[in-house]
């Protein structure tokens, strides 16, 4: 299964041209297992994550049983609406539909995406144009239904994509809805990260003898991730959130918060601190969103804090650094998040800040992965030091409490010329790593506050 390539799989050309310029050379293992049974036609019932590359797993097996309705004629008319996706948030539905139109790229099939909270005028033309492929966010559906700007009687497929997070957030009247408008002949391929007793029931609803595929939940204790946890009360979480930020060499980290208060409250604390940090959750503006993830993605922004629902959907590739500032009471949230990190091979670590009250719900993520997380050393406490200059470069250290206030424990070299002003209190921005006493201290410590010592 695992040496077999996306030719292997039948894919027409147009699609496999596609793949090779987005960097894929081998199927994902849902990949493998969903496309032949897509491209058979039957209903499927798939247990995956985001990061598993289970986007691909539906879209390339449903556009190339599109192709024989591509068309380069732009009568609307041929250009009906023969597969739905439908997904709980608009951060995944901009993500799917940005991969279909990847994958479509050489063909004539045309996607679309539309979600809530923007316009829906701005809407209307693209989907009266036609499109084959749409995704969407089913509340905004729903909109252009009453607006009768789609038609959904050519519905070939139905995707729902993330169905157990469609039924947390309490789509299933609006999903009826939907469904009850579409063709009763169609392929329904359903993806969930879990199979409770509810999307069983769904399953059973919608789906007709759908085979069933799961790929390992391994991906949850990845051996790519490693998995720390921080015993802190909650005042203590803020002050160490800084300390792990500043002492890891990540380039970029993903924090989540349990509220959309926590998230900004966090952002603008760290923001204070220096930090490039943002918030992204449900009550900003899609613009808003679009522009904080923009940020992340290009590296402005070094810190993204987002609450769990805000998070779904967020492709950024190689994410090396994931923070639960507090862990998530649903089990299968931690694997989500943690799943941030470590994608495709890529190396990530995953750090939990777990208050006494939420040791239980560490013990629940724990019995889902199967494995215990490592409880790391508490970090030595932040220490004022002061410092003194020698040349312009060069700074020496002092860290009264640690061991001889005489000596400078630690000389600093920084990368620009050290030139505080004689006397005063300053900020070194440039990061230090010191050792003090054979004990590493991360370059928060030593950034914090240093006071220039005149002669
Ligand atoms: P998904 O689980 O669909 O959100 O995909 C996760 C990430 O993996 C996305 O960035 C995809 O572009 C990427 N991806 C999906 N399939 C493959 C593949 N076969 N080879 C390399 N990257 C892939």
């Amino acid at each position: 299964m695992n040496n077999i390539s996306f030719a292997d799989l039948n894919l027409a050309p147009e699609i496999l041209r596609a793949l090779t310029e987005s960097g894929y050379t081998i199927p994902t293992p849902i990949q493998a297992q969903a496309i032949p049974l897509v491209l058979d036609g039957c209903d499927l019932m798939a247990g995956a994550q985001t990061g598993t590359g289970k986007t691909a797993a539906f879209a390339l097996p449903m556009l190339q049983k599109l192709l024989p309705f591509a068309s380069a004629s732009p009568s609307p008319a041929r250009h009906a609406v023969r597969a739905l996706i439908l997904v709980p948030t608009r951060e995944l539905a901009i993500q799917v539909e940005a991969s279909v139109k990847a994958y479509a790229k050489h063909s004539h099939l045309r996607s679309l995406v539309v979600f809530g909270g923007v316009d829906i005028k701005t809407q209307t033309p693209q989907l009266r144009a036609g499109v084959e492929v749409l995704v969407a966010t089913p509340g905004r559906l729903l909109d252009h239904i009453e607006q009768k700007s789609v038609q959904l009687n050519q519905v070939q497929m139905l995707v729902l994509d993330e169905a157990d997070r469609m039924l947390d957030m309490g789509f299933m009247p609006d999903l009826k809805r939907i469904l009850a408008l579409l063709p009763k002949q169609r392929q329904n391929l359903m993806f969930s990260a879990t199979f409770s007793a509810e999307i069983k029931k769904l399953s059973a609803e919608f789906l007709v003898n759908p085979r069933l595929i799961e790929v390992a939940r391994s991906n949850a204790a990845s051996e790519n991730i490693t998995q720390k946890v921080y015993l802190a009360g909650h005042a203590e979480k803020h002050a160490l959130l800084a300390q792990l930020l500043r002492g890891s060499d990540a380039r970029q980290a993903l924090v989540f918060t349990k509220t959309k208060l926590t998230a900004s409250r966090i952002a603008r604390q760290l923001q204070r601190e220096g930090f490039a940090a943002d918030a992204i959750h449900g009550d900003k503006s899609q613009l808003e969103r679009m522009q904080a993830l923009d940020a992340f993605k290009s590296g402005k922004v070094t810190v993204l804090i987002a609450t769990d629902v805000a998070a779904r959907g967020l492709d950024i590739d190689q994410l090396p650094l994931v923070i639960n500032y507090e862990i998530p009471s649903a089990a299968e949230d931690y694997v989500h998040r943690i799943g941030r990190t470590g994608r495709a091979g890529a190396y990530g670590v995953a750090i939990s800040l777990v208050a006494p009250e939420e040791e239980k719900y560490l013990v629940e993520i724990e019995k889902l992965i199967k494995c215990q997380i490592q409880r790391a050393e508490p970090l030595p406490p932040p220490v004022a030091v002061r410092a003194e200059r020698s040349e312009p470069h060069h700074v020496k250290i002092r860290a009264p409490h640690i061991g001889s206030s005489k000596k400078p424990v630690h000389d600093a070299w920084f990368n620009k010329p050290y030139e505080p002003s004689i006397g005063a209190s300053t900020r070194v921005n440039e990061p230090v790593a010191a050792k003090v006493s054979g004990r590493q201290i991360p370059a928060l410590f030593v950034r914090r506050k240093v006071v220039e010592e005149n002669n």
